[in-house]
């Protein structure tokens, strides 16, 4: 039989696509004897930055952490980390609305139904109770405090996730460490041209300045928004979603710190777009988000100064982008991961994320070096789904807005909605089920605190609801309440636990 393993892999770029890549092939693919035992070399620019931001993730992070067997403190604390439990969205709904999206569900079903349900008939019954009262999470956010969930306690103290924000090229050179200690060769070098095989149009090598020449039997594409390999090269196509993510510029720079150590991201929408603020512990993460058709990148460079708690430790630099994703995320011996691969704004942190699942992807569906076209037509199915399980998911927070005092809320408001959305709200509005499809990144408490945040509320609930007595449901879930609000007092502030915990490096 013949030996068709993959050899030798080059990745191409050193941000945090390329690093994180290259720190989950150096766990998983470098076992001896394997048929994922592989040579692994990336190659970076120190001529080409990287886009540089990229400090919000979801709670996902952590399971990648474990994997890789990172130590919490040390990674908190290298990274000049902190903890992100959700995002709070403010002025989304109309000018002076709030409304969050944080990583825990409302509460443990009752009778097998949702507690949203729960929640629901109370309010149709006149009780004005906030949703985000019953979510662990959202009321210790809005507290400014935080400890990490007690796996040996019962119910709500249990039960929440948390993510992190942490500054992105300190991300960048802690993965880097990581992987060049098993085995990652890293050269520096500037890739100049692509030589394709004559015969099937796959990458054959590739010449960096100076003309030397790289070979591999596969290429990992971590380029960024230029995509050198997957469009440059295999001019594979991209698939542009700007008709429902109209937003295609930013304006970003890092302020010092100041204002509160808040255990989640602010999102405030602006005319043209939203504002995000991220506290690490040596500095703010601040960016605007927005749509060049109806504003100028002065004018958005100075909306975001004006709102930025602190001075900007930089000049605020714009970065363009058009939302979307490549027609195939694998092409031939080419994956693109990362910026790309595509890109969606980053209202729900969700690129990083996205880097992780297709990196993990290919683990499970490593190739040989016959790249059976079956399995690569596979890979890119889950994949495009789950983008496009995102993008439903972002475009909502834009659709069912309520504002109109600018042209990009009026035109969100009012554009057609991709089918699988418009089934999502239909259903919900209905009966308050959430419809989920496969490939779904974000779960019935993700879709439930948006839909009903941004003023979505169901016509009727679970009828199984009935069943319970009302007084007896009234008494749980004020209970309930209680309970998350008693945990959440209890809690150190973020500022006090970081520091007596995870103070930076
Ligand atoms: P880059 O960082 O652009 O890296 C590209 C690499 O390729 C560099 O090392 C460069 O040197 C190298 N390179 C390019 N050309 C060559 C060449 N010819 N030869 C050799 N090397 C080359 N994601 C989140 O999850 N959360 C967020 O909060 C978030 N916020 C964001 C905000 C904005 C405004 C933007 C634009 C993105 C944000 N993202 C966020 C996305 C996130 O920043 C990226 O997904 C992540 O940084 C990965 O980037 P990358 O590694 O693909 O590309």
């Amino acid at each position: 039989m013949s030996d068709n393993r993959i050899r030798r892999i080059v990745i191409v770029g050193g941000g945090t696509a390329g690093w994180m890549s290259a720190a989950v092939l150096a766990r998983f693919a470098r076992v001896p004897g394997s048929a994922l035992d592989t040579e692994i070399e990336l190659i970076e620019s120190e001529q080409i930055p990287t886009v540089g931001v990229g400090e919000a993730t979801v709670p996902t992070i952590r399971v990648l952490n474990a994997v890789l067997g990172f130590d919490e403190r040390d990674f908190i604390s290298k990274t000049q980390g902190a903890i992100k439990l959700g995002i709070e969205f403010r002025d989304w709904i109309h000018p002076g609305s709030r409304h969050s999206h944080f990583f825990g569900d409302f509460g443990a079903s009752i009778e097998g139904v949702s507690p949203h349900h729960h929640w629901l008939k109370l309010r149709q019954l006149g009780d004005p109770t906030s949703i985000y009262d019953y979510c662990l999470p959202a009321v210790a956010g809005r507290m400014l405090r935080f400890v990490p969930p007690a796996p040996d306690h019962a119910g709500e103290a249990s039960a929440y996730k948390y993510a992190y924000h942490f500054d992105a090229g300190l991300y960048a050179q802690y993965l880097r460490a990581f992987a060049q200690s098993r085995g990652v060769n890293r050269r520096e070098g500037k890739v100049v041209n692509v030589e394709l095989r004559g015969e099937d149009g796959f990458i054959k090598a590739l010449v960096l300045e100076g003309g030397q020449r790289v070979e591999a039997d596969f290429f990992i594409d971590c380029s960024g928004f230029r995509g050198l390999l997957i469009e440059e090269a295999l001019r594979t196509g991209y698939v542009d979603w700007s008709n429902w993510l109209p937003c295609d510029r930013a304006v970003a720079a890092p302020s010092q710190s100041g204002g509160d150590f808040t255990p989640y991201t602010a999102s405030t929408a602006q005319k043209a777009g939203w504002q995000w603020r991220i506290p690490l512990q040596h500095r703010v993460g601040n960016g605007y988000v927005y749509c060049s058709r109806y504003i100028s990148d002065d004018e958005a460079a100075a909306t975001l100064l004006v709102n930025m708690d602190g001075k900007p430790i930089i000049e605020p630099r714009v970065l363009r982008f058009v939302a979307g994703h490549r027609r195939k995320i694998w092409n031939r011996n080419c994956l693109a991961v990362g910026l790309s691969g595509g890109f969606m704004e980053p209202l729900e942190s969700t690129s990083i994320l996205l880097i992780q699942t297709c990196i993990a992807r290919l683990i499970e569906m490593f190739p040989d070096r016959t790249f059976d076209p079956a399995m690569i037509d596979e890979y890119n199915r889950i994949s495009l789904n789950e983008f496009e399980r995102i993008r439903d998911f972002i475009i909502l927070h834009y659709h069912a807005t309520q504002r109109d005092d600018a042209p990009l809320w009026q035109y969100v408001r009012n554009m057609p909605i991709p089918e699988t959305l418009q089934h999502k709200i239909d259903v919900f509005r209905s009966c308050g089920r959430v419809a989920l499809l496969s490939e779904e990144s974000f779960l019935e408490p993700s879709w439930v605190s948006i839909f009903v945040g941004q003023g979505i509320i169901p016509r009727r609930y679970d009828p199984i609801v009935d069943a319970i007595d009302v007084e007896k449901l009234r008494r749980g879930m004020q209970q309930r309440r209680e309970r998350i609000r008693k945990i959440a007092e209890a809690m150190p502030t973020l500022r006090e636990f970081v520091s007596r915990h995870w103070p930076a490096a």
